[in-house]
């Protein structure tokens, strides 16, 4: 059956990057069907919210979300709920998204713009998988009272509850073993298990369905031990599945391992590999309509839709090898061009993938 993917655009650089995207795929050919739909602040100006019942409708007949960014500052005072940025997390909730992918890849053409030693980090490729749902982000109780007991008695307090069920931390293990698969059948699960109780059920759970894994070699870290040796050694890692705390912490240093914003592209999957694909990066107002935003992040975005939505590794493959090649060139745009060479502007950065297909 015809695939069928969501492009939702969104605002400030969000338009410019995508067409970038959209670029790409026409020039690839293949047999899938695009729905464009409005989301973020240039849905709020058509339908007085940032995720309107059309595009989550629109959507809901979609196999994958390509995502380009959500947010304006002249939102800012809007009610929280009515801001750009709820569309991401209304599109987390209503599919269930509770596994974030997180590649960080150190091209070595641009290996000089990470704040490491070029030796440490050109070639590094690692995907961090990070839980999404749960956690001390969502757990209850929560809130603030008078102390109840310890150092000080009746003083206020503030208090959360780090939580994971065992079918929580069973389906994104089940994500990264076959995340793992794909990659070097190398995976490292960071937890707190030697203070935590959460973190104790996270690692018998991850021990647990390894065996269903036999071919993929599973070891276990401490979330300390993890910052540290990404810091050191971060070409030591292939895949790492954490909780959502640590993942949130860990993915932003590794995604800075590699220097750039404007390269880190991301995936958030349900169970049945349906997922939103979308640069890490935000909507960029300070750069919008300059023509000067890097657009590959979303184009690897959409290389990572292709591995991991519609099972088509060989498109993410050519994809991500014809962005290799364009760097290697030294085409670059402003944020990564630390070359003598101009820049080149977000309209000739997609022409630049596509000739390189
Ligand atoms: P940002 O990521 O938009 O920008 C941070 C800096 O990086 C800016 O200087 C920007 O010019 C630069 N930058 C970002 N993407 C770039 C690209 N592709 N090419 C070149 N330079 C790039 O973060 P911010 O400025 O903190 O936030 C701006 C807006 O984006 C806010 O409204 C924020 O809420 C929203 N936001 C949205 C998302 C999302 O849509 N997923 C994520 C983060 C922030």
């Amino acid at each position: 059956m015809q695939k069928k993917i969501a492009v939702l655009a969104g605002d400030g650089i969000g338009p410019e990057i995508m067409r970038q995207a959209l670029k790409v795929l026409r020039y690839l050919n293949l047999d899938l069907q695009i729905e464009e739909g409005l989301v973020g602040g240039a849905a709020y100006q058509v339908f007085g919210h940032p995720l309107p019942k059309k595009t989550l409708d629109m959507v809901s007949t979609c196999d994958a979300i390509l995502f380009g960014a959500v947010g304006d500052w002249q939102y800012d005072a809007l009610p929280r709920e009515l801001r750009p940025e709820q569309a991401i997390l209304g599109l987390r909730k209503a599919f269930g998204l509770y596994a974030n992918l997180r590649p960080a890849v150190c091209y070595s053409a641009l290996a000089s713009s990470s704040t490491l030693k070029p030796e440490l980090i050109s070639n590094l490729n690692l995907l961090i998988i990070r839980e999404l749902t749960g956690d001390v982000y969502f757990g209850t109780p929560r809130g603030l009272r008078p102390s109840p007991d310890g150092e000080f008695p009746g003083a206020q307090e503030g208090f959360d509850t780090m939580r994971y069920s065992q079918p929580e931390i069973a389906r994104i293990a089940h994500t990264a073993f076959k995340a793992a698969r794909l990659r070097k059948n190398q995976l490292t699960s960071v937890d707190k298990a030697n203070v935590l109780e959460s973190s104790g059920l996270w690692r018998s759970v991850m021990s647990e369905i390894a065996l269903q894994y036999p071919d993929v070699a599973l070891n276990h870290i401490y979330v300390d031990n993890a910052a540290m040796q990404l810091v050191k050694n971060p070409r030591s890692f292939d895949v790492i599945v954490t909780g959502n705390l640590f993942g949130d912490i860990l993915s932003d240093l590794a995604s800075m391992l590699t220097g750039s914003i404007g390269m880190l592209p991301s995936a958030s999957l349900n169970q049945h590999s349906f997922g939103l694909y979308e640069p890490i990066h935000g909507s960029a107002p300070d750069i919008a309509n300059k023509n000067i935003a890097n657009p590959l992040a979303t184009i690897l975005s959409m290389a990572l839709m292709f591995r991991y939505s519609l099972a088509m590794d060989e498109v993410a493959v050519r994809i991500e090898k014809a962005v290799n090649q364009v760097l290697a060139k030294n085409i670059r745009t402003v944020d990564i061009n630390n070359t003598a060479h101009p820049s080149v502007s977000t309209e000739e950065m997609g022409d630049a993938v596509v000739a390189h297909l």
